[in-house]
């Protein structure tokens, strides 16, 4: 059985020392080996910025796609085999600017993915701009006098979308991303999966310690009934969109897979494909 070095390869990352996206990287490959796959198990799709290198630096199957495209490409590779278990990942730029279409589409579709957003609040590969998730009056070199929008919530997003499974954390508890990556993966259906990933560089306000001041981590709080949609949305609106560990769980609502008639549980390359010659000079 595969233990999480497993999930290594040689190559170093290039990420910033500090950087909360390297604790994102181990979380993966420890939830992977928790709930029993093996390398060629797992598929990781990544989108750009510097969260697009993650697919790189994980032993598995990798694609670093286009900017803001992860969740196309991940919904296209479970269709064609549906044995593997598909995790994307992208930054808050990538996921919640270029790429909110398929983010809201993708959730609302439910088919089985893992969805990491590492959200760091602001655009880091291209050397600090305001992203959707900057907060309002948030200065950076696209918005010298401050941004003069609000930032988006991914949890109410998520809700909003119909999503089914709702988890939020914060890079620097591996422990609480680990068994909530882990969950995701069994979870039938979406999981939607935001995770504060500090910018060491280039955002010097939304930092470690301003993450242990603010977050509110629901795994300390009393427990309520995950399931309920209404004590879920009201945690999320109590907590500023801070809250921590698993919001929100809907068990009962059929995966994309289920629902759509024809979805054979087999790969594609498995099945017994025989194209008429019409179809194959259509393809
Ligand atoms: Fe991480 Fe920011 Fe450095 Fe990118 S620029 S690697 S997000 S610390
Ligand atoms: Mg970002």
């Amino acid at each position: 059985m595969a233990t999480f070095k497993d999930f290594r390869n040689k190559i170093k990352p290039n990420w910033c020392p500090g950087c909360g996206d390297f604790s994102i990287q181990a979380a993966i490959q420890r939830a992977a080996a928790n709930v029993g796959l093996e390398p060629e198990d797992v598929a990781i799709v990544s989108g750009i910025g510097c969260s697009g290198r993650i697919s790189g630096y994980i032993h598995a199957y990798g694609f670093h796609g286009i900017h803001g495209r992860a969740l196309p490409i991940a919904q296209g590779l479970k269709m064609a085999n549906r044995e593997l278990t598909v995790i994307a990942s992208g930054g808050d730029g990538d996921g919640f600017a270029i790429g909110m279409g398929h983010t809201v589409h993708a959730i609302r579709r439910n088919m089985n993915i893992t969805y990491i957003v590492m959200d760091n609040q602001i655009y880091g590969l291209t050397k600090g701009q305001t992203s959707p998730r900057s907060a309002f009056g948030f200065k950076t070199k696209s918005t010298p006098e401050g941004s003069v929008e609000d930032a988006l919530s991914p949890l109410e997003l998520a809700m909003a979308a119909g999503a089914t499974f709702v988890a939020q954390s914060v890079s620097s508890n591996i422990k609480q991303l680990t068994r909530l990556i882990e969950e995701g993966i069994k979870h039938d259906g979406f999981s939607f999966i935001n995770v504060f990933s500090p910018c060491v560089t280039f955002n010097k306000i939304n930092t470690y310690d301003w993450f242990k001041e603010h977050i509110v981590d629901l795994d300390e709080e009393e427990a309520y009934d995950r399931s309920n949609r209404t004590l879920a949305m009201t945690k999320i609106m109590e907590t500023g969109s801070l809250a921590c560990g698993l919001i929100y769980q809907d068990q009962t609502k059929k995966s994309y897979e289920q629902v759509v008639s024809g979805f054979k549980p087999e790969p594609l390359a498995k099945q017994d494909i025989q194209l008429t010659k019409k179809q194959f000079e259509q393809l």
